[in-house]
């Protein structure tokens, strides 16, 4: 099997997976791999869980549609990552449900929106920025991520969801994951009294991963 093609039937697998453990609904949800001449995306109006090896975009390096059905209307959220991050392999974009309402809450610091719960997180999703309210599909929107993408591979954009590049559709599945169940356990800890990692652990953590 070809590389292409290999990477086509991860995309479909993944999807399915995410999809089916509720972790978008819908048609909602994206992803997105850099394939030797150009990129390979999840289709507009596609549900995660029902994807087709042989109907995913297929884009030129100038993001042309060469073949397969339209891309996501959200493809510029992807495009700008790849162009800022230069090691990106992969972008996926959910609209998980912790996640999403972690971006609705009215009292998160804009500039790191979750707190260090688990060395996991520091290590995979690091900080995340909440990135301003824009209507969906307003190239604005593309223009606010870019803003943070240089510095960050995981942005949250405000009540719609997370955008995660990774250098494999591994590592970006594994940290958009990793995000939305510690979205699930800030809220579960919310009004409780919590032990956060400090300071010096965080630290060292960003160290190590380095
Ligand atoms: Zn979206």
């Amino acid at each position: 099997m070809s590389v292409e093609a290999t990477r086509r039937e991860e995309i479909c697998r993944l999807g399915a997976s995410i999809f089916a453990r509720g972790l978008t609904a819908g048609s909602s949800g994206n992803i997105s791999v850099r394939v030797a001449d150009g990129w390979l995306m999840t289709p507009t109006n596609a549900s995660l869980g029902r994807l087709d090896p042989a109907r995913l975009s297929k884009l030129d390096d100038d993001g042309k549609l060469v073949s397969g059905d339209a891309p996501t209307k959200e493809s510029f959220l992807h495009r700008v990552m790849y162009e800022e991050r230069s090691k990106t392999g992969a972008v996926i974009h959910l609209h998980s449900t912790h996640s999403v309402a972690i971006s609705c809450l009215a009292d998160i610091d804009p500039a790191d929106v979750l707190p260090p719960i688990t060395a996991y997180y520091v290590m995979r999703v690091g900080r995340l920025p909440l990135v301003p309210y824009y209507r969906p599909g307003d190239l604005a929107l593309a223009e606010a991520v870019r803003g943070f993408a240089g510095k960050h591979h995981a942005v949250l954009l405000a009540n719609h969801g997370p955008v995660v590049a990774g250098t494999s559709l591994d590592a970006a599945a594994n940290a958009i994951e990793e995000l939305e169940e510690t979205a699930k356990l800030f809220l579960l800890l919310r009004g409780s009294k919590t032990r956060y990692l400090m300071q010096e652990q965080v630290a060292e953590l960003r160290t190590a991963s380095r």
